[in-house]
């Protein structure tokens, strides 16, 4: 275990402010009962074209906002093409001061990725929300009800305390961060802007990083781009093999190449691995960095790949699924693969789709694009009377984006994190998208994700760590106090 350096506050609590946040130490029990009860309400979310009923769990804390006397706006999104009760819901409840000032958002997605239940210990089921050794466990739990729990107490505790402050706090949750915000993040800031595009956003998914005991604070992601190329051949007899259009062989040629010969421009990342660096070692000490840098989490046997510290700093892709064949001696002439890029900020689509416009051409194929997007082919007479060797399909879009750590409110979370922990805050990016990705695109500005800690989200014995979460509580009640006064 790394020695974390403490490190006195620049702006230290007052005694106003902790009798503020002596409450969080008072109702610790209550966030972890609130996480449990939101842990066994079941929302799954298993893909955006298929419906899910996840009401129960917006209902659940619809009621909890209401008994807590916080105003709240219910807002229905019809499934595309479902029947007229399939409805995903977005709930924003809101506290408001004595007078004007500014609105601070938290924000958190309720739903949770599916589970195999054999894959559990069975004395941890992913719906239980059993509490064992300082855990609470089950699907969703870090991922992120807990940070949910905190926010909603942080709100409750600031309400309750009576105490003075400006503007509007408000929580948003969203139904579906997991496939990337349709009826979440997206529907929301394109049919109800106002309500959503506030002063300043923190959302809560979970980001304490091992051996740290608190959380980075998020200030970017990659950017998603998840393709499908269909690749186009001729069929035939398997006997008399077709080299050259075989869809398969296709397909290969086009993976294997791609490492060397995909070109994709290069971006400066918002936080730089240098940056990185020297945050870790204003935390831990040089010691401690090395400690750390030496640390192998464990290995399954098959696991062939060194760790690449590199992958946060560059455009990365990756094919994860393909379907082709019919039969052993049948050629195919059809061949699906969906590919995974994750763009860093600053790189736009279209450069994205030019570069791979580009190595397509390297190879010899003729590709389409979805409409839209410029076809660099298009302009090429080498391409015009071939036959198209590889439909380009959109799957999930968005572009990397950033805040600026450096605004009034990015200073406002420095100095309460420093408060809070008496450490030095480690700004951090990435690679994973949230819902933040969409609410910049959409032109919202400070928007910061950071939240308590535990394991194995997405796998199996997910939990949650309780142990973060009345600090995190303490983190949020905080920023929310101090921004809203300022
Ligand atoms: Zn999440």
């Amino acid at each position: 275990m790394v020695n974390e350096k403490r490190k006195k506050p620049k702006i230290p609590i007052t005694s106003k402010e902790k009798k503020l946040l002596d409450l969080v130490d008072r109702h610790e029990e209550a966030i972890s009962q609130l996480l449990q009860k939101l842990v066994q309400i079941e929302s799954l979310n298993f893909s955006e074209f298929k419906y899910w009923d996840n009401r129960e769990i917006f209902k659940f804390t619809k009621k909890f906002f209401d008994d807590e006397g916080f105003g709240t706006e219910m807002f229905e999104v019809p499934f595309k093409g479902g029947k007229k009760d399939e409805i995903y819901y977005n709930l924003i409840g809101s506290i408001k001061g004595s007078s004007a000032g500014k609105t601070l958002q938290f924000n958190g997605h309720l739903d949770i990725v599916p589970f195999n239940e054999d894959n559990w210990d069975s004395d941890t089921p992913p719906l239980g929300g059993v509490i064992k050794d300082g855990k609470l466990y089950g699907r969703g739990s870090v991922d992120m009800k807990a940070g949910i729990a905190c926010q909603i107490m942080a709100m409750k505790l600031l309400k309750d305390s009576g105490m003075k402050f400006k503007g509007n706090l408000q929580m948003w949750l969203v139904p579906d961060e997991e496939t990337h915000g349709t009826y979440g993040s997206i529907y929301m800031t394109k049919n109800h802007f106002d309500k959503v595009n506030v002063d300043a956003t923190i959302i809560s998914e979970p980001s304490i990083s091992h051996p740290l005991t608190s959380p980075n604070i998020g200030i970017g992601e990659k950017g998603p781009h998840w393709l499908k190329f269909t690749f186009h051949g001729v069929a035939g007899h398997g006997s008399w093999p077709k080299e050259k259009s075989n869809a398969i062989n296709k397909a290969t040629k086009f993976m294997v190449n791609a490492k060397k010969k995909l070109k994709i421009p290069k971006q400066k990342a918002p936080v730089t691995k240098w940056q990185t660096i020297k945050q870790l070692i204003k935390r831990v000490g040089i010691a401690g960095f090395r400690e750390m840098r030496a640390f192998t989490p464990e290995k399954l046997p098959l696991d062939k790949d060194k760790r690449d510290s590199g992958i946060p700093y560059r455009t990365t892709f990756s094919f994860n699924d393909i379907k082709a064949g019919v039969k052993t001696n049948v050629v195919p002439d059809r061949c699906e693969l969906e590919v995974d890029f994750r763009a860093m900020p600053g790189l736009k689509t279209q450069e994205l789709f030019d570069s791979i416009v580009k190595y397509c051409s390297k190879l010899k194929y003729r590709i389409e694009l979805p409409d839209g997007y410029t076809n660099l082919q298009h302009t090429d007479p080498k391409f015009k009377d071939e036959p198209v060797d590889v439909y380009m399909s959109i799957l999930t879009i968005g572009e990397g984006s950033a805040t600026d750590p450096h605004s009034e409110f990015g200073k406002v979370i420095q100095n309460a994190f420093s408060a809070v922990y008496e450490a030095s805050p480690i700004f951090s990016y990435n690679t994973g998208f949230s819902d933040g990705g969409n609410m910049r695109e959409a032109g919202m500005k400070d928007i910061f994700v950071f939240g308590p800690g535990g394991r194995n989200a997405h796998n199996a014995n997910e939990y949650a760590d309780l142990s973060t979460l009345k600090d995190v509580t303490k983190l949020y009640l905080l920023i929310a106090y101090r921004y809203l006064n300022s």
